[in-house]
């Protein structure tokens, strides 16, 4: 069994974004509520009784209030069942939900050496006491299995491997250019049951479709994916900012080159795509965006979707 539960599904900022009046979030705010969603993460359990996260969003409290798999056992007074938090990226969106677990529980961040100094390097994570809160680094292409919070092994391996991306945008001006784009920026992540080898893929962040990717996601059964804007240059047309996706490290879901079509004819079962960013047209319902993403396969998928592998 490999259960995966999604906790959130937009890209920085959520939907509705608070400072935001644009389409979806005018209509995340009136008449379809339904679009409201928190910022990617998924939990993921090989037994269903412990857990890890992949990326801890801003919105983790609420994602935990909301998700009843991930509330302390009963009958004990301090219990969690997350084990362990896997990182994939620096981005605030992904680091931010650490600091809403700083009251004690037992766990371990694993990730790249890169957003560990990031970690290392902003000391308001040192509320996250060593004592408890372990750090361990991973590497690209190391198969790695996360410990249980007592050390036991948890029966999940992760397979972390280099993806496009951009280095988080808050750090551009503070590594050398050189690093900009750079292994370890960006993560995918093949996870996977070591006994019963159910496996998923989750790349929710992805600057571009390579040659490596499509070959590592032919045939996956499960494929989460950046579904961050539909096209590239959407923000800034829509008046809402000045960078395009590629410059903020996302592939778009339409073009030539976009994820839809690129990963289109791989034989990939569920395709889910997170990190919508509240730009997106796919996220407004009756739109010709959301027709072509359903048409060709793909969904975006509420906060609190189940699936079992
Ligand atoms: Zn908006």
């Amino acid at each position: 069994m490999l259960r995966v539960v999604v906790l959130g599904a937009a890209a920085g900022g959520g939907v509705p974004q608070w400072n935001c009046g644009c389409p979806v979030c005018r209509a995340a705010r009136g008449e379809h509520p339904e679009l409201r969603s928190t910022q990617a993460s998924i939990a993921v359990s090989a037994d269903g009784h412990h857990w890890f996260l992949i990326n801890a969003s801003p919105d983790l409290r609420q994602q935990l209030i909301a998700t009843p798999q991930l509330y302390p056992e009963q009958g004990k007074l301090r219990h969690s069942p997350v084990s362990g938090v896997i990182l994939t990226n620096g981005e605030v969106d992904a680091v931010a939900g650490l600091l809403s677990m700083r009251e004690g529980a037992r766990l371990t961040i694993y990730a790249h050496p890169k957003v560990l100094a990031v970690l290392k390097a902003n000391s308001i994570f040192d509320v996250l006491n060593e004592a408890n809160v372990k750090r361990r680094p991973i590497e690209i292409d190391r198969t790695f299995e996360p410990e249980l919070s007592d050390g036991s092994p948890s029966g999940i391996e992760i397979l972390p491997f280099a993806v496009a991306g951009k280095a988080a945008w808050y750090l551009r001006d503070k590594v050398d250019s050189s690093a900009l784009g750079g292994e370890g920026d960006t993560l995918g992540l093949l996870i996977r049951n070591k006994a019963s080898k159910r496996y998923f893929y989750f790349l929710a962040a992805c600057g571009g479709v390579t040659e490596d990717v499509k070959s590592r996601l032919k045939g996956a059964p499960l494929v989460f994916f950046d579904g961050t804007v539909w096209r590239d240059d959407e923000m800034i047309a829509a008046g809402l900012g000045n960078k395009t996706g590629q410059a903020m490290g996302h592939i778009a879901m339409s073009g030539e080159n976009g994820a839809i079509a690129a990963l289109s004819g791989l034989d990939i079962g569920q395709r889910l795509f997170l990190h919508v960013n509240n730009s997106n047209p796919a996220l407004l319902p009756g739109s010709e965006e959301r027709k072509q993403a359903e048409q060709a396969g793909w969904r975006i998928p509420h906060d609190g979707t189940e699936i079992v592998l």
